[in-house]
């Protein structure tokens, strides 16, 4: 038997949930921490660029997602929800 009640958060490990299903679970951004710090992207702006987001899981996205600045994958994303946000970061 399987028991997923026990899951920590835990940044190093795979999350292989999809999307949709992070949204269903209340996610609505990914949080992406690189040398700019913590961005927040809505998963309604990626789904423009990738049509297929839905049923790709976050470490799947976490691959495509590029900083703007320094060019690297993000050290750390993950989903994040409201109230996770200690303060906006505006890009
Ligand atoms: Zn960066």
């Amino acid at each position: 038997m399987l028991t997923r009640s026990v899951r920590q958060f835990d940044p190093q490990m795979a999350d292989n949930r999809t999307i949709s299903q992070l949204e269903a679970e209340g996610y609505p951004w990914i949080s992406c921490e690189c040398c700019k710090g913590t961005v927040w992207v809505p998963f309604k702006m990626l789904r423009e660029r990738l049509p297929m987001l839905s049923a790709m899981t976050l470490d799947q996205l976490g691959a495509r997602m590029r900083c703007d600045k320094c060019g690297k994958r993000p050290e750390r994303y993950y989903p994040a929800n409201q109230n996770d946000t200690p303060g906006f970061v505006r890009s």
